[in-house]
């Protein structure tokens, strides 16, 4: 076919267009040769009108030119998509805050404008400590890393993430040959913040529609500090190695890899601090939610428990205060807090690839529903009480860790007849007079005051 068509187009003749087939696919030549025809009358015309020449010598000349400008720009656009990469970080992904820190201490960088990054912190025992970081705040910076220059611009969007905070990207650009940098910038960003954590217990508050850091990491709370009746502790930290090590067992029978459990007991019996104590051993982190919070709906709930962190134990805190709140919709129709069935659909709908473990708190276990005693969603009860002997005698010696002074106090303990005393009141006691176990014996009457329960 080919040399035809050819043929046609170099030396048109009518002879040529004559001899083909007009079935013949190549009929459009045909087409080919008229224009062919009407470019050589309309150059005719051009070259014999003065007027024409002239202006059309002009017309192509800027026709042309603007052709090679675009030519030029698209050039330059190709060879800089070719050669120039962009990497684009959210501030909803993790690597968005572990890249800006990770810029703040990166020594060779040219950063103009710069934002202030205020930590603070509140111990438990009330002080506050702060501290400030230079981030790089939105605008264009420069950095050299390993040989290469890398161009960063942080931008700050008009629009908002669900969980109330601007939509924020940071875009890194480098030169294509240099491209294999960025993954390995991002991996150092990352081993930074999980030096930064590491020892430590990352708390998450749920905020909005997200999990979102609370406060700095806290140095791990070593299970021996939470002084529970004997067993409980063994019990449960045997419970959860037995199902840490069962993920097949699980997931060959179909069953949502999970665990529940249940602490319940008065205010400040070390619930709260066994939690923490038991993330600390297994190295997990903990998110913390309150299902009692007036904005929590059923929505947002179900979303925030199948968005666990990675390697975060769950802590749904008074847990009672579900069920406070039966219907959810007003009758104006807006929305209050969780329902009881948004609480049982959101722990049974929890589907993650990974281990979740869900540790409940309540001090009123009377309120609760049996339909949340199910295992799947509770699996494990454990009661944590007012101190028992053993308990005093525990909490008195790893404070002053002196076997005599214990039994002085133990027999002074018994005289004083108390219906019930918390952990947290003989930490309170033990504190006041860490220096002298006789002090603390010879005060032992604070514990009758009702004021220091928690
Ligand atoms: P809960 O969650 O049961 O209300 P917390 O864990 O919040 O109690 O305890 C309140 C305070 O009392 C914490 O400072 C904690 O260290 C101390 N505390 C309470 N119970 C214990 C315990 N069993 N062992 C060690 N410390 C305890």
């Amino acid at each position: 076919d080919r040399p035809i068509v050819q043929g046609v187009i170099e030396t048109p003749t009518t002879q040529d267009i004559s001899l083909m087939n007009y079935n013949n696919p190549h009929d459009k030549v045909q087409v080919d040769n008229n224009n062919v025809g009407t470019f050589g009358t309309l150059e005719k015309m051009i070259s014999s009108n003065p007027y024409f020449a002239a202006g059309g010598g002009l017309m192509v000349l800027g026709a042309s030119f603007a052709l090679l400008k675009n030519g030029v720009a698209s050039f330059a656009n190709l060879m800089y998509r070719r050669m120039v990469v962009d990497l684009e970080i959210r501030n909803s992904d993790k690597s968005y805050e572990w890249f800006l820190n990770w810029m703040s201490n990166y020594k060779h960088r040219v950063s103009r404008q710069l934002s202030v990054k205020t930590t603070f912190v509140q111990h438990q025992n009330g002080s506050v400590a702060t501290g400030f970081t230079f981030v790089p705040g939105p605008g264009n910076h420069w950095f050299k890393y390993k040989k290469a220059w890398f161009f960063v611009k942080r931008e700050r969007s008009e629009r908002i993430h669900n969980s109330g905070q601007p939509m924020e990207t940071v875009t890194l650009k480098t030169l294509y040959k240099d491209r294999y940098l960025l993954a390995s910038i991002l991996d150092e960003a990352r081993q930074m913040a999980m030096k930064l954590n590491e020892g430590k217990t990352v708390l998450y508050k749920s905020w909005g529609q997200d999990w979102r850091i609370f406060g700095k990491p806290r140095k791990k709370r070593v299970i021996d500090s939470v002084i529970l009746d004997k067993n409980i502790k063994e019990s449960i930290l045997d419970d959860i190695k037995e199902f840490l090590k069962s993920g097949s067992w699980y997931h060959n029978r179909g069953i949502p890899y999970r665990r529940g459990y249940l602490l319940y007991g008065p205010p400040g019996s070390g619930k709260t601090s066994f939690i923490q104590a038991l993330a600390g051993e297994f190295d997990y982190n903990i998110a913390i939610m309150n299902v009692g919070e007036p904005n929590l709906t059923d929505d947002r709930l179900a979303y925030l428990m199948n968005n666990i962190p990675e390697h975060t134990i769950l802590l749904l805190e008074d847990i009672d205060a579900a069920f406070n709140n039966r219907t959810q919709s007003t009758e104006k129709g807006y929305v209050s807090g969780v329902t009881f069935s948004g609480l049982l659909n959101a722990l049974d709908g929890v589907a993650s690839a990974e281990e979740v473990i869900t540790f409940m708190t309540t001090n009123h276990p009377e309120k609760l529903d049996p339909a949340l005693l199910r295992p799947g969603r509770i699996d494990m009860k454990v009661l944590i009480n007012n101190a028992s002997d053993y308990q005093v005698r525990q909490m008195f010696m790893r404070f002053y860790d002196d076997a005599e002074k214990a039994e002085e106090f133990m027999k002074a303990f018994k005289e004083l007849e108390l219906p019930y005393v918390s952990t947290a009141q003989l930490q309170g006691l033990f504190v006041q007079f860490k220096e002298n176990p006789n002090l603390a014996i010879d005060n032992i009457d604070i514990l009758k005051s009702p004021h220091m329960n928690n």
